[in-house]
C-alpha cells in the first residue's frame, strides 16, 4: 500500500521500543479504574448473606453488588459497588442505612476499600458482644458486617484467604487431643468444636485458644506467641 505525502516532510521517527512501549501506555489509559464518575449498570451481580444475631428474633440480609470492569479484556477486575442491609428489625435502621451508604460510596470511590474490614470488625458494642456458633466471638452486629465484607472481598479476590497448611492442622489437632486427654474432658457439647475452658483469640476471634507447651495457641487459626 502506497501513501502519498502532501505535506512537506519536517521530521521523521523510526518504530523503537520506546515509541513501541509510548502507545502501549496510551493504550492502558482506556482501562477503567473504579472512580466515583462509573455510572451504575443496569444489572449488577452479587452475593446476599444472611446474618443471625442473639440479640433479635429477625435474622438480617446483607446484599453486596459488585461492577465488572474492562469485561472480557485482560484487565478484567471485580469490584463491590453498593451495599445494603434488610431486617424486619428496624431498631437500628438510622443507623444501619447510614453505614451501608458511607460504605457503598467507599467502594465507588475507587481504590483500596479492604481497610473497611478491619476497621468494622474492631467495632465493640458498649451492652456486650455474643458468641456465634462455632465459638467465634462477635463484638457488635457491625463487626457481624466486617466479617460479611471480609468474606465477600475473598471471594471476589481482593483479599487473601488466610489457609491452614495440612501440616499445620495437623499438629493443630494433635494439641488439641493431646489437651484434651491431659484435662480427662471430653469435647463440650456446646456448638463450640474447641475445649470448654479456651480463651478468645485476637486474630480469629474464635474462643479456641489454649495453654500448649507454655504458649498460648489458637486451635483454629494456629495463631501462637512463640511462632
Ligand atoms: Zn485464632
Amino acid at each position: 500500500m502506497s501513501k502519498k505525502i502532501e505535506k512537506k516532510i519536517v521530521g521523521y521517527k523510526v518504530v523503537s521500543d520506546e515509541v513501541k512501549a509510548e502507545t502501549e501506555a496510551k493504550d492502558d489509559t482506556n482501562i477503567i479504574q473504579m472512580h466515583e464518575k462509573v455510572s451504575r449498570p443496569e444489572t449488577l451481580s452479587g452475593s446476599t448473606y444472611k446474618i443471625k444475631t442473639p440479640l433479635s428474633d429477625h435474622a438480617m440480609y446483607l446484599t453486596i453488588n459488585d461492577i465488572i470492569l474492562n469485561e472480557g479484556s485482560d484487565h478484567e477486575q471485580r469490584r463491590p459497588f453498593e451495599i445494603f442491609l434488610n431486617s424486619k428489625n428496624m431498631d437500628q435502621f438510622q443507623w444501619i442505612s447510614a453505614l451501608t451508604r458511607v460504605i457503598s460510596a467507599v467502594f465507588r470511590k475507587g481504590g483500596d476499600c479492604t481497610f473497611l474490614v478491619e476497621e468494622l470488625k474492631a467495632i465493640f458494642d458498649p451492652q456486650g458482644g455474643y458468641f456465634k456458633s462455632g465459638g467465634r466471638f462477635m463484638p457488635s452486629i457491625v463487626a457481624e458486617i466486617g466479617w460479611a465484607i471480609e468474606d465477600h472481598l475473598q471471594k471476589i479476590g481482593l483479599l487473601a484467604k488466610t489457609e491452614i497448611s495440612e501440616h499445620q492442622q495437623k499438629i493443630m489437632d494433635e494439641k488439641k487431643e493431646e489437651f484434651e486427654s491431659k484435662l480427662k474432658v471430653k469435647p463440650s457439647p456446646e456448638p463450640s468444636e474447641f475445649p470448654e475452658n479456651a480463651q478468645v483469640c485476637k486474630k480469629c476471634s474464635v474462643k479456641a485458644v489454649i495453654l500448649m507447651d507454655g504458649c498460648m495457641t489458637c486451635l483454629n487459626c494456629g495463631d501462637s506467641k512463640c511462632g
